[in-house]
């Protein structure tokens, strides 16, 4: 396993994101799914009245067809899929969601200044496949929730990874006891020091907002940060009688931040060193 003070992002990292030869998946809570490929991963969250996808992977139709084949494997229902919630604007997280639209009319989300981004600053400039291909329903804001059935999702606006990220905290249950799971939308730190202040400004405020919602669950959307690929290795072989490694306590979480703060100490560092 890496060591999660230093987490590697390489050039290996950005291919990882493309590669769709495998993908796992896990039911890490009673109501929250975990969809993953090599480098980046869902969410599927389940309410009484229908389905949730937070992020998207790649657009990629394999990313696609095994987040349904992963929801229809733990015997929910795609045809239930209502909304789709991005955490930001680039392409290994608004992924496949164009499917989500056309074949299950889910409704859309993501903040108006990334999406925004998204079209006038396409990750991969010289490949049309992976530009901005479905609309955004609803601009997200901060402080606000989105609601459906029993599940309320706390929005935060956290510039910093892209101009417009959002990061997000909601309950989910463990045994049918409630445990407050929150995800960091962008997890590297940028790279000129005005956008690594802005995103360590964001992540304090995040990290408040995750003292006063009680959290105690760290989700991540990339595996690379989280040893997520063993933690959902874990998970699909997990006994009733052992823990959920994803329940780390708020000590916790405020530990696995640190993560974030380390690395851009890292870059800031970096950056004034060039200079
Ligand atoms: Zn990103």
């Amino acid at each position: 396993m890496n060591r999660l003070n230093k987490p590697v992002v390489t050039s290996e990292t950005i291919k990882a994101m493309e590669d769709m030869s495998f993908f796992t998946h896990s039911l890490i809570f009673d109501d929250l799914l975990i969809v993953a490929q090599r480098e980046t991963n869902c969410f599927v969250l389940w309410t009484y009245d229908g389905l949730i996808i937070i992020d998207a992977i790649w657009p990629a139709k394999e990313a696609f067809n095994a987040i349904i084949a992963a929801i229809e494997d733990v015997g929910w229902n795609p045809d239930t899929i209502k909304k789709l919630v991005l955490t930001h604007g680039h392409v290994d997280h608004t992924g496949c969601g164009k499917w989500f639209v056309e074949q299950y009319h889910a409704d859309t989300y993501l903040s108006k200044v990334d999406d925004t981004f998204w079209e006038e600053h396409p990750t991969k400039p010289d490949r049309s496949e992976t530009w901005k291909d479905y609309n955004i329903d609803h601009y997200l804001l901060d402080g606000e929730t989105i609601t459906l059935g029993d599940k309320a999702i706390y929005v935060y606006s956290t510039p910093g990874h892209t101009p417009g990220c959002m990061s997000y905290i909601f309950p989910v249950n463990e045994n049918g006891e409630k445990h407050m799971a929150a995800l960091w939308g962008g997890t590297t730190p940028p790279w000129t020091k005005a956008e690594v202040i802005q995103y360590l400004k964001s992540l304090n405020y995040f990290m408040d907002a995750a003292k006063t919602k009680n959290v105690d669950v760290a989700l991540s959307n990339h595996t690379s940060v989280d040893n997520g690929l063993e933690r959902i290795a874990y998970s699909r072989k997990r006994y009733s009688y052992m823990p959920n490694i994803y329940i780390i306590g708020s000590d916790g979480f405020y530990h696995y931040c640190q993560v974030f703060q380390s690395m851009s100490n890292d870059i800031l560092k970096k950056i004034q060193n060039f200079r």
